[in-house]
């Protein structure tokens, strides 16, 4: 299985990108514990039909 092809279109143009909102980016937080460090979070996307592949927090770590 290529990971890097689209399973919607099959298109293998796969982009990351940072997931923002209008201000600044999109944070993920800790479940429990705000005051740690948040970390941004990244995705890969079909650059044909825009779906996304994959979620990932860039730094785990950060969430504890
Ligand atoms: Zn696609």
């Amino acid at each position: 299985m290529n990971q890097h092809a689209c399973p919607k279109c099959n298109s293998q143009d796969i982009q990351k990108g940072v997931m923002g909102a209008t201000v600044g980016q999109v944070y993920m937080y800790p479940d429990k514990n705000f005051q740690k460090t948040p970390s941004t979070i990244s995705t890969e996307y079909c650059r044909n039909c825009g779906y996304i592949l994959s979620f990932y927090v860039d730094t785990p770590e950060n969430l504890g």
